[in-house]
């Protein structure tokens, strides 16, 4: 029962340790990875920003400059040439061509050389958005388209050409698309993000990113479930959702642009971003387990070192009471030792009180015992009170209770026995002693006890007032002669038949 409480309560210990530790860890874990996600994605929403500036002044900046030379080509065709070659000079990085194609689509002008009259541009979406309506002098910009001239990816920004209030041409200025993602490739969005350039016709014109794959430009169209392309959706906004490019779970961070046909991406991955809350959360359960296996150890320990303890002292209980035992027993007669027989004396009286049974003491002492001693010594006195005391023992019953009180004198406890009765086993231990021969290194002797015995009274009595009483009742069987049984009846005296009262010795 003990065991098993000291392993209850060392279990109780663990868990009461471990829970909230295991609860607290958690709960802060999906806390810290809460924040990790935002600011992640305030960065996204940074870079978004960022970029939506410079697609903004690139896209101002080459309207501005489209509008210049288109005025030169009207106003001043012969000088347009020139105009051309120091326009490149300051810009040849970002225009990788500047062009001009006719009324009727075909191309007359290209700053890359001599141009191929027969080159049919007609059927190229921004000569037919500026052909359809020639009056709205509005900057297109076109998919990614591979130049038939150039032989690269690039970007055309155009306008219209008109004269004298009629179409005559498209003026195009072409920037490479490796002009944008050269400079976004340089921006770092993590091993996995990238930044992208999308219109609203849900193809992307420029896409790049650190691992620099550019699939995505020949025809790719975007999904139209994407949530930037419905404009009920805001603006701008962050998510967290599939990529549109490959479908892997990502951090997306749009920006519609506002003048322009145009969005804005910033892509980043979890697996970049959480990459160091991983190695921490990772770091901090391998603690936690470490922790745990150890308070774990330590509660097995605790419950070994309980057990082995309850173990010590319930074997220090047994031997506890085997000194009991040891000292409830007369070693010398077998008897039980006083303070056993005066707690037996107490106990019997109260339950014979409780019941209202019979209840009878003899009080007996060996006669003339010093005389014994005096002749053949102290070893065969010893002797002599062994044999009283087991012949005493064989002639009791079993629930009687026989105790030495000290010296040669005996008690016997009586339960459900009266007065009457505990005289006549009081006579039959005076009978059996005197006719008992006890054998002796100094030879056979024979000796006789005197008995008092008294029993309980219906009342006002006390276990003190029976040995008072059985005790006097020795005492007037020693003065009346010696071997014989005293009653201790208030007003009589039962004799046994009258002996002479020496001992034989
Ligand atoms: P009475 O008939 O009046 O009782 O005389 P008695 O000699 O028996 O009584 P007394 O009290 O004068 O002497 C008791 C003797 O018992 C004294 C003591 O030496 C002896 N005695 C007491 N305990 C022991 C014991 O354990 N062993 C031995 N050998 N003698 C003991
Ligand atoms: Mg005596
Ligand atoms: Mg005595």
């Amino acid at each position: 029962m003990t065991k098993t409480k000291a392993g209850l309560i060392a279990i109780a210990v663990l868990l009461i340790t471990l829970v909230p530790m295991w609860v607290a860890l958690n709960a802060w874990l999906k806390h810290e990875q809460v924040l990790v996600e935002q600011a992640a994605g305030n960065d996204a929403m940074n870079l978004a920003i960022a970029f939506e500036e410079h697609i903004q002044s690139v896209v101002r900046y080459a309207d501005a400059l489209l509008q210049d030379i288109r005025e030169d080509v009207i106003e001043d065709p012969e000088d347009f040439e020139e105009v051309v070659k120091e326009e490149l000079q300051v810009d040849g990085n970002m225009i990788a061509q500047i062009a001009v194609i006719n009324a009727e689509g075909r191309l007359v002008y290209s700053s890359l050389g001599p141009v191929d009259k027969s080159v049919d541009l007609s059927g190229r979406e921004h000569f037919q958005v500026h052909l359809r309506n020639p009056s709205h002098d509005k900057l297109f910009i076109s998919k990614p388209v591979l130049g038939r001239v150039s032989g690269i990816w690039s970007i055309q920004f155009t306008r219209p050409i008109v004269a004298e209030g009629k179409f005559a041409g498209v003026f195009v200025l072409s920037i490479p698309v490796s002009f944008f993602t050269d400079v976004y490739r340089k921006i770092n969005v993590g091993p996995s993000g990238l930044i992208a350039l999308v219109g609203k016709d849900r193809v992307p014109r420029t896409v790049a990113s650190k691992s620099g794959h550019n699939t995505v430009l020949d025809g790719t169209v975007l999904s139209e479930y994407e949530p930037y392309f419905d404009n009920a959706n805001p603006a701008e906004g962050v998510y967290r959702g599939a990529s549109p490019f490959d479908r892997v779970d990502s951090l997306i961070a749009y920006r519609r642009l506002e003048y322009s046909e145009l969005i804005v991406l910033v892509q980043l991955s979890p697996a970049d971003y959480l990459s160091s809350f991983n190695v921490r959360r990772q770091f901090l359960l391998f603690s936690a387990t470490v922790t745990s296996a150890l308070l774990l150890a330590f509660a097995v320990f605790l419950y070994f070192v309980s057990r082995q303890h309850f173990g010590n002292a319930a074997a220090l209980k047994q031997s506890h009471s085997a000194l009991r035992k040891l000292v409830s027993v007369d070693l010398l007669t077998g008897a039980r030792s006083r303070g056993d027989f005066l707690e037996a004396m107490e106990t019997e009286f109260s339950r014979a009180k409780r019941h209202g049974t019979e209840l009878s003491l003899i009080w007996l002492d060996l006669d003339h015992f010093k005389r014994v001693n005096d002749t053949y010594g102290h070893p065969v006195g010893d002797t002599v009170l062994k044999h009283v005391g087991t012949l005493c023992s064989g002639v009791l019953r079993a629930h009687d209770v026989f105790g030495r009180l000290g010296g040669e004198e005996f008690g016997v406890i009586l339960p459900q026995t009266n007065g009457m009765d505990a005289l006549d086993v009081a006579e039959k231990l005076r009978l059996t002693i005197e006719q008992a021969i006890i054998p002796t290194e100094r030879g056979p002797l024979q000796v006789s006890i005197s008995c008092g015995v008294a029993h309980l009274l219906p009342q006002g009595d006390s276990p003190a007032q029976l040995i008072v009483r059985a005790d006097d009742a020795l005492y007037r069987a020693k003065h009346a002669g010696r071997n014989r049984v005293c009653a201790a009846s208030v007003n009589e005296t039962m004799e046994s038949p009258s002996r002479p009262a020496d001992s034989k010795t």
